[in-house]
């Protein structure tokens, strides 16, 4: 019944959070923090360990220049999208923003290769990026753009490189310059530089392109999943509501004749009875669970009011209280060790009671008979802990990891006590995602399992309980 989760990026440094445009150019504008370190890097290590005769004022003032239009991107990008409705102009203007950026971001990788070293730096290869930049962000068309601007740029470039005219800043002044920029070398290099800008767009825009519509077809996918989800939880809903009423009508009957005609029935026929009564709770825990799983599906998020400030000793003596009898009708041992005080913590006192209820009945449920079981209550790394454990069946170590699915039960709790809807660790889990809090299993199977949760303690916590 859960529904669809859509995976978080794994390095929202490294390639943009979403494909989205706004936040590509969010991206750009970070990507572009670490260009300026290298630019300073780069620089460092070219004058202090290689001791490269570089112009470094003119490096340099293309480092502040792009720090400061980095500053003035940021000021802008939070000025026009991070507030706000995105409209159709909201993306018209990312998309100008995008292009003006990696048009003067061209433009400055231009210069710094004027000033160190002309179309020999090694560091031309660096326009590639911004036309793969280009790709990821803007359309097809848009990195074409690009491409053909960083093909300007280049050839210009080259031209003050070769020409006599300009000061040049040589990275090996022994290097002879003028048998490099020949006319035909001069054609061959921007050949080579043309094509490998348009195919390095036209294959970044093409795997972008497939990675967007594949996109597409993802979400729709989910949604449709969703939809269904939802269809199917209406229904679960519906039918476990409209089973609810005739079942305990029939569980009313079955009772009735038990004890209306205990003495004319047969002990055969009286062991009927009982099995149809004990199958019939079952049915009705199954009714229950399915109810307040599909109705947490469809819940809105906690609202405040729903929330109290919770003492959980006074809260888990009296679940005990309840659920105590059925240890003691199975011969199991029960502690409840917890300090004299404890601060509360902000729950959901319905959501606890089920939790604890959950995990307690659960204890007695897979203890044999002799067995014990412990539920404690402490303070640790200022959060609280709460622990139910027992010695009873455990779990087998490939089971553990699917508990908390819905439905699921393990083999071993099956033989043990066939009753049981693999539901109530499902809906625990379910509750502590929604009002806060962790939960954790610790079992080795034949020598007991251990629950542990963790609850945040309640800001506000300044009653406490005496002992
Ligand atoms: P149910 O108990 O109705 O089967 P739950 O969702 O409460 O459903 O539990 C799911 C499964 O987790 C159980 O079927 C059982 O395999 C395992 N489990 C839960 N609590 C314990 C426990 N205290 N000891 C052993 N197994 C447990």
């Amino acid at each position: 019944m859960a529904l669809f989760k859509r995976p978080e990026p794994s390095h929202p440094f490294w390639l943009p959070a979403e494909t989205s445009l706004i936040e590509g150019v969010r991206w750009l504008i970070k990507l572009r923090w670490l260009a300026i370190a290298g630019v300073m890097f780069a620089l460092l290590v070219g004058i202090r360990f290689l001791h490269l005769p570089l112009y470094w004022q003119g490096i340099l003032a293309i480092a502040l220049a792009l720090v400061f239009f980095n500053l003035i991107y940021w000021a802008i990008f939070r000025e026009r999208f991070e507030e706000g409705e995105r409209s159709g102009q909201t993306y018209a203007f990312a998309t100008f923003f995008a292009h003006l950026q990696i048009s003067l971001d061209l433009i400055l990788l231009t210069l710094l290769l004027y000033f160190s070293g002309g179309a020999l730096n090694p560091f031309s290869f660096f326009y590639i990026f911004h036309i793969i930049i280009a790709s990821i962000l803007l359309k097809r068309a848009d990195s074409y753009f690009q491409a053909g601007w960083a093909l300007l740029l280049y050839s210009m470039l080259v031209f003050l490189s070769a020409s006599e005219r300009v000061p040049h800043y040589p990275l090996y002044p022994d290097f002879n310059l003028e048998n490099f920029y020949r006319p035909d070398q001069i054609f061959l290099l921007i050949g080579a530089f043309a094509i490998t800008m348009f195919v390095s767009a036209f294959l970044s825009s093409s795997i972008m392109e497939r990675l967007r519509q594949r996109e597409e077809e993802l979400a729709q996918a989910c949604e449709e999943v969703s939809r269904r989800e939802k269809i199917k939880s209406e229904f679960a809903r519906t039918v476990a509501h409209e089973l609810r009423s005739p079942m305990s009508a029939i569980m009313n009957f079955i009772h009735a004749v038990r004890l209306s005609e205990k003495d004319r029935l047969s002990e055969k026929s009286l062991e009927f009875l009982e099995r149809a009564l004990q199958r019939g709770q079952g049915l009705i825990d199954l009714i229950r669970d399915l109810l307040e799983l599909s109705r947490l599906e469809v819940a809105e998020p906690p609202k405040p009011e729903e929330l109290e400030e919770i003492d959980l000793i006074a809260e888990l003596e009296l679940i005990l209280s309840v659920e105590k009898t059925s240890a003691d009708a199975r011969g199991v041992a029960v502690y409840f060790n917890h300090p004299p005080v404890l601060p509360r913590i902000r729950y959901s006192r319905a959501a606890i009671q089920q939790i604890f209820s959950n995990l307690i009945s659960n204890a007695f449920r897979y203890t044999p008979a002799g067995g014990v079981v412990r539920i404690e209550l402490s303070r640790e790394d200022g959060r609280i802990k709460a622990q139910v454990s027992d010695s009873g069946i455990g779990i087998p170590k490939e089971a553990l990891g699917r508990i908390f699915s819905e439905f699921y039960r393990a083999p071993n709790a099956k033989q043990f006590s066939p009753i049981g809807t693999g539901l109530g660790l499902s809906i625990t889990k379910t509750l502590i995602d929604r009002y806060g809090g962790k939960i954790y299993v610790d079992s080795e199977e034949g020598k007991g399992t251990t629950f542990t949760i963790y609850f945040d303690i309640s800001p506000r916590s300044g009653i406490r309980r005496a002992g």
